[in-house]
């Protein structure tokens, strides 16, 4: 069996960035790479049913129930594609047993400091993986992605652990929120899902968070300084009052 670790260091490696300015889909060839990757693997692994969605290049397998029991299909789902970031040569960082304390990255310059990201205090004791400072990780999503896979193998090598049917899925494109759109619920074919893709160990998120985007384009008007009052439109004044009519809570501050 591969470690948790080793596949996901695997992962990361590969780029699979997604772009939101492409019209296909996936939106970038990496990601058709990467999941023909994915797809070879659970077809290895032993799983059924593996399959690449036509429309939507979701990878799709099953593990068939081992129990007589009727139990509801479950599915587990990750996105392979990584946030708009440079992607391209990620060198991670284990750092075992951290002790706490700033962790430098590679030589960037840059450093994790728990003044900055308190949450760090939360794994001392623990391993940790960072990258050089150079690349985002992509740990989102790629260790939902090793995280399924590597549970997918270690129900396979243990049919003692008695199971519903699981149905997984690796899709494309959650980053630039065009992934989910083209998903086949039917297709998918489970009754409970969830998305490995979260934060902190043991929590579950059951809203939906929405991450649509929208981009505003605002033109005043310049007029010579001499005949400016009353027709003069300051651009930066406006995007100001537009920020400041949206509710509080339902803005960035
Ligand atoms: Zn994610």
């Amino acid at each position: 069996m591969e470690n948790l670790l080793d596949r996901f260091l695997r992962y990361v490696k590969v780029n699979t960035r997604s772009n939101d300015q492409s019209t296909t889909v996936p939106s970038t060839p990496s990601q058709t790479a990467f999941l023909n990757t994915l797809k070879q693997e659970l077809i290895d692994l032993g799983m059924s049913n593996v399959r690449t969605h036509p429309t939507n290049a979701y990878v799709l397998a099953t593990l068939p129930a081992n129990t007589e029991k009727q139990v509801p299909t479950i599915g587990l789902l990750a996105h392979v594609d990584t946030a708009d970031f440079n992607a391209d040569g990620v060198n991670p960082q284990v750092v075992e047993n951290y002790a706490g304390g700033a962790i430098q990255l590679g030589d960037s310059g840059y450093q994790l400091d728990p003044t900055e990201f308190p949450s760090l205090n939360q794994y001392h004791g623990q391993t940790l993986i960072t990258t050089d400072g150079t690349t985002l990780l992509g740990a989102d999503d790629k260790a939902g992605v090793a995280e399924i896979m590597t549970l997918m193998e270690y129900l396979l090598a243990h049919p003692e652990i008695k199971h519903g049917t699981i149905q997984v899925g690796f899709g494309p494109d959650e980053e630039i929120g065009t992934g989910a759109d083209h998903f086949d619920v039917a297709d998918f074919d489970a009754d409970f899902a969830y998305t490995v893709d979260g934060g902190p160990m043991g929590q579950l998120e059951y809203e939906t968070f929405n991450a649509a985007q929208a981009t505003l384009k605002i033109t005043g008007k310049n007029v010579h300084t001499a005949t400016a009052k009353d027709t003069m439109v300051n651009a930066l004044q406006l995007a100001v009052d537009y920020q400041s009519a949206l509710a509080a809570a339902d803005r960035q501050n």
